[in-house]
């Protein structure tokens, strides 16, 4: 889960992390009224979308960037104008771009240095990892690729967490000296302190800016949360913005079925998460591109099976669908019922291959060729996989 820079910067309150002061507006005249009671010589007004980029992108209308500066009451409710309710496209959202809704009007600084600090979960060592560069602001990626040598790492030990000679070294790296150095420890721990206890596995500090006065302040950030921990942190869930969220993704959570989105057009429904992925695997090597990962679970219903196809069937670059099931606890009859229905509900045109094998096989194979639906069996995964990339092809 994501949220937005908004939220972001009330969790940074919440576990002291130096940042400046601001509110969301969602019309022209609450960012005017904001800009009113900041009282500020200098604001900000952002583009609250779940995407970064935004200060060198373009909105659906023409209009230029998604952070401006500016002064006034007045030129706040302008900028707002050209911003609500319009797409802003950025490299990283796809040429559609997103709506816009909310903008942060905060209190503006004024920049002596922009830099990179991150705190994210590391797979491949089982612990967070800090990454840090002095070529903040810019997109961080350019900088991994062209001069690698100016970010560092340093991963952190889960059960001692991060320690003081290591905030100190990271500070160093920066060029953070004196007083700095002093106020880049006490942030970088508020932020290790906000990773851990609010189940991060992302925070993403760009740019931390050092001011000409002195001080260091987190400018813009970037959160994402682990899925799993969800449960235990209320407030965290509280700050989910579904109207982000691929629309498909959202109906399936109702459903409690596992789906991610791609870009391809063979759709899968299949049980079980390691299966679902060799399914994708299978069709992409048989020269076909999938439109989803869907796993409808170990013992998915039948009202599961109809809604994981009304779902599939939503996305309108889906042209054809692969069901491939293995019964375990899963009664293959079951899920032969719930595609019939579910065939038959969404009067289905596409290509349909059914892949079953085990637990009561054999009266799901049944039901299938009693339906009358114009559905191909396949003996095996390669035999399924192989039949929908040519029925796809062929269409
Ligand atoms: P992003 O483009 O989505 O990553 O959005 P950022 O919040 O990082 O803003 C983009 C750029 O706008 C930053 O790198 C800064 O250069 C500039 N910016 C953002 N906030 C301020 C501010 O308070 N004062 C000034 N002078 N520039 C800002
Ligand atoms: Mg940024």
């Amino acid at each position: 889960m994501n949220i937005h820079e908004y939220q972001a910067r009330e969790l940074f309150q919440k576990f002291g992390v130096a940042s400046p002061l601001g509110k969301a507006a969602s019309t022209p005249e609450e960012a005017a009224t904001i800009v009113k009671e900041l009282g500020a010589a200098q604001i900000v007004v952002k583009a609250q979308i779940h995407a970064g980029g935004r200060g060198k992108g373009t909105f659906s209308n023409g209009f230029k960037g998604g952070v401006h500066v500016c002064h006034t009451a007045d030129e706040a409710r302008h900028l707002a104008e050209q911003m609500l309710g319009h797409a802003l496209i950025t490299n990283q959202t796809g040429p559609d771009g997103r709506q816009v809704n909310k903008l942060l009007v905060a209190e503006a600084v004024d920049i002596s240095r922009e830099l990179y600090f991150a705190i994210l979960f590391d797979r491949t060592i089982c612990a967070p990892m800090i990454i840090a560069s002095t070529e903040g602001g810019m997109d961080i990626e350019a900088v991994a690729e062209h001069s690698p040598e100016k970010i560092i790492r340093i991963p952190v030990d889960p059960l001692l967490g991060l320690q003081p000679y290591q905030t100190r070294k990271i500070a160093a790296a920066l060029d953070l000296r004196g007083s700095l150095m002093t106020q880049a420890t006490k942030l970088f721990l508020a932020i290790y302190r906000c990773f851990i206890e609010s189940d991060c596995t992302l925070v993403e500090v760009n740019p931390l800016v050092v001011t000409p006065d002195g001080r260091l302040l987190a400018l813009d950030a970037k959160f994402n949360f682990d899925d799993n921990a969800l449960y235990r942190q209320s407030a965290v869930l509280a700050m989910r913005d579904k109207a982000e969220e691929d629309p498909r993704e959202v109906a399936a959570s109702e459903f409690n079925l596992n789906y991610i989105g791609l870009d391809g057009n063979i759709a899968c429904l299949v049980n079980g998460a390691g299966l679902a992925m060799a399914t994708m695997d299978i069709i992409q090597h048989c020269g076909g591109r999938p439109a989803n990962f869907l796993d409808v679970g170990g013992g998915a219903t039948k009202e599961q099976v109809s809604a994981a196809f009304q779902i599939i069937l939503g996305d309108q670059a889906v042209k054809g669908i692969m069901v491939n099931i293995f019964g375990g606890i899963m009664d293959c009859d079951v899920i032969a019922h719930g595609i019939v229905d579910a065939a038959r509900e969404t009067a289905l045109q596409i290509p349909l291959v059914v892949r079953l094998e085990g637990n009561n096989v054999d009266a799901g194979k049944k039901t299938l060729a009693a339906s009358g639906l114009a559905l191909q069996s396949a003996s095996s995964m390669q035999d399924a996989a192989e039949k929908i990339v040519a029925a796809v092809h062929a269409a």
